[in-house]
């Protein structure tokens, strides 16, 4: 990784069908088979009902701002200010913090229409992101 790349994830045994997702432009999220729920970040059990019988499942992409902020001093010098951190609402109910890209940072809004883009990073990493729906 070279110093002008922002700092990566690194996957683990967990957390790779996750990034194995990302790299197939696919955004996958694990499921609960016993109630349903989607679960994020990757758990080696539900954590609403404490269930193992999880299976990775791939989300719509498609969600709402459900929160935000606007960063304009950024925590190493490579990230490239001023960007917008966002908590996601998917639609399949699941929250996902990400970064929102392709629009003004003062047009953000809650209840938003955001949808999923993929960045790859490394040959490894592909970053998930979310735009504006237009
Ligand atoms: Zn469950």
């Amino acid at each position: 990784m070279s110093d002008d790349m922002i700092p990566l994830p690194r996957p683990t045994a967990l957390s790779e069908p996750h990034w194995q997702g990302c790299r197939e432009g696919k955004l996958k999220v694990q499921r609960c088979n016993d109630c349903g729920s989607c679960i994020f970040i990757p758990q080696p059990r539900c954590n609403q009902c404490q269930s193992a019988a999880l299976e990775w499942v791939e989300s719509s992409g498609r969600g709402a701002v459900y929160s935000f902020t606007v960063v304009h001093r950024p925590p190493k010098p490579q990230f490239e200010v001023p960007y917008v951190v966002a908590i996601i609402e998917l639609e399949e109910g699941w929250y996902m913090l990400s970064n929102l890209v392709n629009c003004d940072p003062a047009d953000v809004a809650v209840d938003m229409p955001v949808r999923v883009l993929f960045r790859e990073m490394t040959g490894d990493i592909t970053l998930p992101y979310f735009e504006p729906v237009t």
